[in-house]
C-alpha cells in the first residue's frame, strides 16, 4: 500500500466559473487558474502524484504549457491516472476535505464523487468528499479563495 497527500488553493476571480471535482456550482464568482482552476481535483491529482512517487501535478502538466490552457481539470486526473496505472497501482480510496467559506458544497458532493469515482475506477463509497468553513478567519474566511487537501492510498 502506498500513501500520498496532496493540496492546492485557488483564489477567486470574477468572470471565471467555479468548477469543484468536475461539477460547475452556481456562485458569483470562481477561481483564477491557468487550467479550470479546479482545486480539489488539482489536490486529488497531487495525492495520486504522490503515492505513486511521482512527483506533482506542475512537473507532468506544467501552466506554462499552453496545451493545458482553460483545460478540464477531469482530463487531468484522467492523465494522473495513466500514470498510476504505469506502476502497476490502483486507487484503494481517497478523502478530501475543501476549505471554503462559501458556497455550500453539500448539494454538490453526490456529483463530485461520481465525477471522481468513475474516472479512477472505484465505487463512489471509495471516494470521501468533505468541506468545512474557516469561521471566518485567515485568506479562506475572507472568502478570497478555496483550498482542498486530500489523501489517496493505493495499493
Ligand atoms: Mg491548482
Amino acid at each position: 500500500m502506498r500513501v500520498g497527500i496532496g493540496y492546492d488553493v485557488h483564489a477567486f476571480a470574477d468572470g471565471r466559473s467555479l468548477v469543484l471535482g468536475g461539477v460547475t456550482i452556481p456562485h458569483e464568482q470562481g477561481l483564477a487558474g491557468h487550467s479550470d482552476a479546479d482545486v480539489l481535483l488539482h489536490a486529488l491529482c497531487d495525492a495520486l502524484l504522490g503515492a505513486a512517487g511521482m512527483g506533482d501535478i506542475g512537473r507532468h502538466f506544467p501552466d506554462t504549457d499552453p496545451a493545458f490552457k482553460d483545460i478540464d481539470s477531469l482530463v487531468l486526473l484522467e492523465r494522473t491516472m495513466d500514470l498510476v496505472r504505469s506502476r502497476g497501482l490502483a486507487v484503494a480510496n481517497i478523502d478530501a476535505t475543501i476549505l471554503a467559506e462559501a458556497p455550500r458544497m453539500w448539494p454538490h458532493i453526490p456529483a463530485m464523487r461520481e465525477n471522481i469515482s468513475r474516472v479512477l475506477g472505484v465505487p463512489p463509497d471509495d471516494v470521501n468528499i468533505k468541506a468545512t468553513t474557516s469561521e471566518g478567519m485567515g485568506f479562506i474566511g475572507r472568502r478570497e479563495g478555496i483550498a482542498a487537501m486530500c489523501v489517496a492510498l493505493l495499493d
